[in-house]
């Protein structure tokens, strides 16, 4: 038996586990006095646009070829299509960032992440992380091995340091993976930041003489309030690959479709576009599903009601200011990133948990002292723990 893979079974993430326990604890006490703000699940519901679309689909379209194998890749049809908007909607210079051939369809965010690692990774290599970051980036580095480098952002605004990032990087470093708007911590990257970064990463890989590759984590992407610009990474770096999916932006988690888009500018695409599609059958995923993948380029550019998360973000975020706690108002994806009222941030997810109040403490997301509150609820359930958050602060007072 694989220890590692055992090891990874045996544990749950620290998310899944106080989901579980949510589920348990709603069974003894009601599911309206437990406050579960635990996991990234949209509780927004998928657009009517989507119930459409597949109805359209399972109406009108040949079964076998509907339900069938399409090619490794992804239909080349979808991939053209996928491509035309990503030039239409993102491209703000002259030569092409997306290429209907460098497009590989994958089972959500998640498979176009392993994809894209097991791709460019070697033995010993290194990957650079902001830290907070997505937990599973440690999962799915470390099974390729290669050596994850967390590297933490600024505590006050959450947003990169390059300084850091450049004291970072070394002759191991093959990638650094950017979560713009971010999860844990619903901060978007500004362009200048961006800027910052990619111009450092030209510069190192210029003196390392060999590309660092970035990876865009971006299922995130449409999820920004108050009309938050988040700037297309393939326009300011070459080596770029973008990672996406429709789980959050339609409310689709359970469908599992994405995509990998490496930059017709990366060095080698070609070779690294083959690459991510022999990562795909190593790892066994034949092809995405053929329904969602078909139904992909019918609802590009739609999202679900983004409007329902930013009233959230409202009511907790001057709610939870009003009491006391420190948090950032960020402007994206559906996450607080909050101070813990203590140093030891399971410590104080355990006081709250007293309160009803399921929270994420930081550890796992790579910094100590904070915890993540998932705001993709009912308004209902938001208004209804802020008696539970108020008398949480004031235990400690
Ligand atoms: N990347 C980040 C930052 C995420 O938060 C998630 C899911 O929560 C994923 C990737 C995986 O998303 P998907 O459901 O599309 O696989």
């Amino acid at each position: 038996m694989n220890e590692k893979m055992l090891g990874l079974g045996k544990s749950r993430s620290v998310i899944r586990e106080i989901f579980e326990y949510a589920k348990v604890r709603k069974a003894e006490i009601g599911d309206d006095k437990v406050f579960d703000f635990s996991i990234g699940n949209p509780s927004v519901p998928a657009p009517e646009s989507v119930k459409n679309a597949l109805t359209d689909l399972l109406c009108s379209t040949d079964p076998v070829q509907l339900h069938g194998y399409t090619s490794a890749q992804g239909d080349a049809s979808v991939r053209g299509k996928i491509s035309d908007f990503i030039e239409k909607t993102y491209n703000i210079g002259s030569k092409p960032i997306s290429s209907p051939n460098l497009i590989y369809m994958t089972s959500g965010a998640a498979a176009a992440l392993t994809c894209s690692l097991t791709a460019l990774l070697n033995e010993g290599d290194e990957v650079i992380v902001l830290a907070p970051f997505f937990p599973e980036y440690r999962v799915f580095t470390e099974r390729t091995g290669a050596k994850l480098i967390p590297v933490l952002c600024d505590e006050e605004t959450m947003r990169p340091r390059i300084d850091r990032i450049s004291a970072a990087i070394n002759e191991k470093t093959a990638a650094v993976i950017v979560n713009s708007p971010n999860n844990p911590t619903g901060v978007v990257y500004p362009e200048e930041d961006i800027k910052a970064l990619t111009s450092l990463l030209s510069k190192k890989s210029k003196e390392l003489g060999k590309p660092i590759y970035l990876i865009a984590d971006e299922p995130y992407r449409e999820l920004v309030y108050g009309g938050a610009h988040v700037p297309y990474i393939p326009n300011y770096y070459d080596n770029t690959i973008v990672c996406y999916s429709l789980s959050k932006s339609l409310s689709l988690p359970g469908e599992r479709i994405g995509y990998v888009s490496v930059s017709p500018r990366a060095e080698n695409a070609q070779n690294v576009y083959l690459a991510v599609c022999g990562a795909g059958r190593a790892l066994g995923f034949v092809c995405a599903t053929s329904l969602f993948q078909f139904m992909m380029p019918m609802l590009l550019g739609e999202t679900s009601d983004i409007s329902i998360y930013e009233k959230n973000r409202n009511i907790l975020c001057s709610a939870l200011t009003e009491y006391g706690y420190k948090t950032a108002k960020p402007d994206g994806a559906f996450y607080l990133f909050v101070k813990a009222l203590e140093p030891d941030a399971k410590a104080f997810c355990e006081r709250a948990k007293k309160f009803e109040l399921l929270l994420v403490p930081s550890n796992d997301f790579g910094c100590e002292g904070y915890v993540r509150i998932a705001y993709c609820t009912s308004e209902e359930q938001i208004r209804n723990s802020l008696p539970a958050f108020k008398a949480l602060a004031e235990s400690y007072l």
